[in-house]
């Protein structure tokens, strides 16, 4: 099926309790990974391409693989740009057919995120594109507790900001780090809990999701967040496969027989999380969500996690 934009999925996250895998691609085989893992999870996916994808594989390459993937499946797959820090990337990436936006406006002062981030919806929501903006700031690896301490969203800030940008959907900091490489990190469960309260109708994302435990990742859905964003773990997947490959068979000279397994590593960790957010099955066999939309089923996360 064409594109959808992450209006739709998210909401039925948001009413059923799960939430929407959020994967980075960077090249062919990593699109395809996480395309078919939800094929046969049957769950709505989110394809998001960074700015560093874009400038990796080209726009029209970064694009074009998403949308062939998604004229080959019968669930919704999004393309999704993930943190642009700039209007004009946004306005780039809506040219492009991307079917959901991200202004990234974190590292400015809050006054001068709110207006970069209303230019961006108002353009956006003029072709029907939703778009996620951040609030407080998820940090990389290498910040110290106290710096992710003091980058957290600020509950009270969280109602003026969605109603004066208009975004359809908010990426907030509670203790998640960008890049982690083992997974460590707590949730701020009673912050998210006051930024649900003081905006119940906005879907909340979760950046930093493979650094984070997978009990404290699992608790969130429950409180709102409805959008979980993984990439290092993806890769580290992909990379070691293929660092295996080359180890074990090092006189193959054709490059498929080593990116197979990576793509299949790749598959694997995808499916896994798609079970842990509770979104697998909740896609009709041919397309739609199921109604009502399925609860969120902890217990199914089962052994499917390495
Ligand atoms: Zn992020």
């Amino acid at each position: 099926m064409p594109l959808t934009t992450t209006k739709e999925m998210l909401k039925a996250a948001q009413k059923g309790k799960f939430a929407v895998g959020a994967f980075n691609a960077n090249n062919m085989e990593m699109v395809q990974a996480i395309v078919e893992a939800a094929t046969e999870e049957h769950a709505p996916v989110i394809l998001q391409v960074s700015q560093g994808a874009i400038r990796y594989a080209g726009m029209a390459f970064a694009a074009g693989l998403v949308k062939i993937a998604a004229a080959n499946t019968d669930v919704p797959v999004a393309l999704h740009l993930d943190h642009g820090t700039d209007f004009d990337q946004n306005v780039l990436c809506l040219r492009e057919g991307f079917t959901s936006l991200m202004f990234d406006g974190s590292s400015l002062p809050l006054e001068e995120n709110i207006v970069i981030s209303r230019r961006v919806c108002d353009i956006a929501h003029i072709c029907g594109i939703p778009v996620e903006t951040e609030l407080g700031k998820v940090l990389k690896r290498g910040a110290t507790p106290q710096e992710v301490q003091d980058a957290m969203a600020k509950p009270e800030e969280a109602e003026r900001f969605i109603e004066d940008t208009q975004a359809d959907s908010l990426a907030i900091a509670i203790g998640s780090v960008h890049a982690l490489l083992s997974q460590a990190a707590e949730l701020d469960i009673e912050r998210l809990k006051a930024i649900r309260d003081a905006i119940p109708d906005t879907p909340l994302v979760l950046h930093g999701a493979s650094g984070v435990l997978e009990d404290s990742v699992a608790e969130s859905i429950q409180y709102g967040i409805c959008k979980v964003n993984v990439a290092t773990y993806l890769s580290q997947a992909f990379t070691y496969a293929l660092f295996d490959s080359l180890k074990a068979n090092p006189d193959v000279e054709d490059p498929r027989q080593h990116l197979v397994p990576a793509r299949e590593a790749a598959k694997e960790r995808v499916r896994a999380k798609i079970r842990l957010f509770g979104s697998n099955g909740t896609i009709k066999s041919g397309g739609g969500f199921r109604s009502p939309p399925t609860q969120h089923r902890v217990a199914d996360i089962g052994e499917a996690e390495d």
